[in-house]
């Protein structure tokens, strides 16, 4: 009998969620799609639904829910909000689900998926930030392996996997973003579609600005050690304009193992859906005869201050993390909207980071989470105000 894997894709309509369709497409036909996620675009989620026949959909909000009805299948059943997603990940009929909303909305369902024992297959990185002290045990204590779908924790998923031996560093490698070879005194002229066209790769807003800042990396230094479990000081970033090397992992006898692949997130995305077996891409070889170099270069940390704020909240530990992630969020919401220049990103972060309460909480709950984002992005608020 052919097993079918039955897959729900939570940001169906953003980026990652279009990609991994694409790869369910071209994939063998063991991959089905039973629910889809969305926020507002409901156009696009309507397509999808007509294309994939789901049998279950979620809109972010009540408001949209009869033209949401009328735009999908007749058969396919509509659910909206949080408890939308939330009675998607525990349908019995899903064997995997794809986390691929940005930002926090993400952190209820997870964990509902890991208490239900469902493949996860994780794409949105701001959950692990705010809560990887949380969802890493719980997803051991379920025997839930984490498949990372962001492209240099899918790397180092991939070199360690079969691995008898833990590593001893991990080079996280950055492409540099759009600004790497652009003087700092220039950021605040430059426009916002500018900032939001990565050298490299196609994203949503949110996570193109954290390029831009580079708090995306300060972000996958937070994940990477909760993934694998290491020290934020045995993690290095090598920023790699070609994007061609993925990451890398060294181990104690100085044997160091990378991933390289075109830039293309299908390939982590089919990865992280074929695991622990392996298909045929679309994504083309990479061709070593055109490229003939690679190149690796040391991060400015001066000129990108979210690295340095990123490992100073992983060491804080507690809910620093999640306020530093709750006050990039908000921030960056704050810069798309057009109320805050660039460098005002980094300087309110820096600053909501320093008035914290001396965290007391070495291992926060849930709500303490929750709580600490909600005081972080007010705390942040106040300040694009100012
Ligand atoms: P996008 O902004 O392109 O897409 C976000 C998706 O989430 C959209 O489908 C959006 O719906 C949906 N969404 C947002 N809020 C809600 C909500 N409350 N309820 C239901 N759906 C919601 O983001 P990306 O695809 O770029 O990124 C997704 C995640 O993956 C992020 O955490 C990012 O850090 C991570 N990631 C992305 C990479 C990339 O290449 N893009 C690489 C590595 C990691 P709608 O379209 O209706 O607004
Ligand atoms: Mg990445």
């Amino acid at each position: 009998m052919t097993y079918m894997k039955n897959i729900a894709i939570l940001g169906s309509t953003g980026s990652i969620g279009v990609n991994t369709l694409d790869v369910i497409r071209a994939l063998d036909g063991r991959y089905r799609v039973v629910a889809l996620a969305a926020d507002s675009n409901i156009k696009l989620l309507a397509e999808q639904s007509r294309r994939f026949r789901p049998s279950v959909v979620s809109i972010g909000s009540q408001t949209r829910l009869i033209e949401a009805r009328r735009a999908v299948p007749s058969k396919t059943k509509v659910l909206f909000g949080p408890d939308g997603l939330l009675e998607i990940v525990k349908r019995p009929d899903i064997d995997m689900v794809v986390f691929a909303i940005s930002g926090t909305a993400c952190l209820a369902p997870l964990v509902s998926a890991i208490t239900h024992k469902k493949e996860v297959a994780l794409a949105n990185k701001e959950s692990l930030v705010s809560a990887g002290g949380i969802l890493m045990p719980l997803a051991r204590r379920h025997g839930v392996t984490i498949i990372p779908i962001d492209s240099e924790h899918s790397a180092i998923f991939q070199c360690l996997h079969g691995a008898r031996a833990r590593p001893s560093r991990i080079l996280l490698t950055a492409s540099g973003g759009p600004l790497r070879s652009i003087p700092k005194t220039k950021f605040d002229r430059l426009s916002r579609d500018f900032i939001l066209r990565h050298p490299k790769w196609s994203m949503g807003k949110k996570i193109s600005v954290d390029s831009a800042t580079m708090m995306n990396k300060g972000l996958e230094i937070i994940e990477a050690c909760h993934l694998f479990n290491v020290n934020e000081k045995m993690i290095d970033v090598v920023i790699h304009p070609e994007a061609v090397m993925h990451s890398m992992v060294e181990f104690v006898d100085g044997s160091v193992l990378g991933e390289m692949s075109n830039p293309d997130m299908r390939l982590p995305i089919q990865y992280a859906l074929t695991y622990p077996e392996r298909q045929p891409s679309a994504v083309k070889s990479v061709d070593f005869y055109r490229l003939r170099h690679l190149s690796f270069e040391r991060p400015d940390n001066r000129k990108f201050p979210c690295l340095g704020l990123a490992r100073q909240a992983m060491r804080s530990g507690g809910v620093s993390p999640a306020i530093l992630n709750a006050a990039d969020e908000e921030s960056v919401r704050q810069y798309l909207d057009g109320r805050i220049r660039f460098s005002k990103i980094p300087e309110i972060i820096g600053k909501v980071l320093s008035r914290q309460k001396r965290c007391l909480c070495k291992a926060p709950a849930l709500a303490d989470i929750f709580k600490a984002e909600a005081w972080a992005k007010e705390e942040a608020r106040v300040l694009c105000y100012r």
